[in-house]
């Protein structure tokens, strides 16, 4: 029979990640083939060795995802045309920044029966307007696109430590359960949802919210005023998700890409860490200064994200209503100092 074969678009934590837990399904599981390709954006290690190379020596991501073994099945392939080439399940993971060129290279090259899932936390804004980047995925390679999204820092899941996921699908049920097959494992819980968008913009929100966190935790104001930060974003969250698709369910905040995921990344994320420092510094180094200092090449999601966010909002002239993502992209952008953050929390009653 039909044997689908599946490439990882992507090689950063997350996306080496991705590459160890579907590598592991597709050994065990006959209606795959065991080879899993994986995209590397190609660099040359301080070493002098490329990264591919020494991914595929060692079976390790040894820049992006150290110590951990991906499974001998996972492939690293520099030139991305010949990495999506045969695959039927294409899996998108880099940051959301990138994905633009990257589409627009893979245009006639992927299978026209392919499947696509984004696990990227991020929008792009068009000038028509914001953009899933499922949505995007899609409109450019002419194929469905799914989400997976959750409470899911790459390291812990690199241990193989328990967490749950939420895969968000358009309309073909059979699909979405392919992609729970593929993802899951001991460890790794996927729940399927008919909510793609709300799946999606709650993994890209988040990063907003962590951003606050991280500031709160910068200033050493306590737990209370963390929990509150999260309370108010997981409320312009909502908001914003129904601005943009009346049709996201309030129960798909509840599941893993929702609140979960949110606790997770204001507790334990890297826009979280990066925003700390940024508190700590008054504001007067840059993230994108403390972000290369901080993550040795890898990327932060939110204070992007908030831009765009910031954008679709004063276009709509919806600014006050979303006072925290606002407040944040003030912040990050240095018009408004860190301690600001707690301002906001003084209002009361913006949504009664
Ligand atoms: P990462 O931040 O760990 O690494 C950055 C990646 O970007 C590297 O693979 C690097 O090679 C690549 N890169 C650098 N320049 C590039 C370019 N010009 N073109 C293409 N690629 C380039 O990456 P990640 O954590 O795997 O993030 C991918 C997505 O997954 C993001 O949207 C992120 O929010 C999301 N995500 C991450 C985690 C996590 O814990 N790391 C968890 C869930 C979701
Ligand atoms: P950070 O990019 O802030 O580390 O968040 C990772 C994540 O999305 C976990 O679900």
């Amino acid at each position: 029979g039909f044997k689908s074969r599946v490439s990882v678009i992507g090689s950063g934590s997350w996306g080496s990640v991705a590459a160890k837990l579907v590598a592991f399904n597709t050994l065990n599981l006959s209606s795959f083939h065991d080879e899993v390709k994986m995209w590397v954006f190609e660099e040359t290690l301080q070493s002098g060795e490329k990264l591919t190379d020494a991914i595929n020596r060692t079976n390790e991501n040894v820049k992006y995802l150290p110590g951990i073994k991906l499974g001998k099945n996972v492939i690293a392939d520099p030139d991305l045309d010949n990495a999506v080439k045969d695959a039927n399940m294409l899996v998108f993971v880099t940051p959301h920044q990138f994905i633009d060129n990257i589409c627009k290279s893979l245009v006639d090259k992927v299978r026209s029966d392919a499947e696509a899932i984004s696990l990227i936390k991020g929008m792009e804004v068009k000038i028509e307007g914001p953009c899933l980047i499922s949505t995007y995925i899609s409109e450019q390679l002419g194929i469905n696109c799914s989400v997976l999204m959750g409470a899911n820092l790459a390291n812990e899941i690199a241990e193989e430590k328990f967490s749950e996921a939420t895969v968000g699908y358009r309309n073909n049920r059979e699909i979405a359960e392919q992609w729970v097959q593929l993802f899951t494992t001991p460890y790794f819980m996927v729940t399927p949802v008919q909510d793609v968008e709300g799946v999606e913009l709650c993994g890209t929100l988040k990063n907003v919210v962590a951003i606050a966190a991280g500031f709160v935790d910068g200033l050493d104001m306590g737990n209370n005023t963390k929990a509150a930060i999260i309370r108010f974003g997981l409320r312009e969250m909502r908001e914003f998700c129904k601005l943009l698709f009346s049709s996201v369910k309030d129960d798909t905040f509840f599941e893993s890409c929702g609140v979960a995921d949110v606790i997770t990344t204001c507790f334990g994320g890297r826009n979280r860490k990066v925003a700390e420092a940024f508190a700590r510094n008054g504001g007067k180094r840059s993230f994108d200064e403390l972000e290369a200092e901080m993550l040795q090449g890898q990327k932060l999601q939110g204070v992007t994200t908030v831009r765009e966010v910031y954008e679709v909002l004063r276009h709509r002239g919806l600014l006050e209503l979303f006072p925290l993502f606002a407040t944040v992209h003030e912040i990050c952008s240095g018009c408004l100092p860190p301690s600001a953050i707690v301002i906001y929390s003084e209002k009361k009653n913006i949504f009664p």
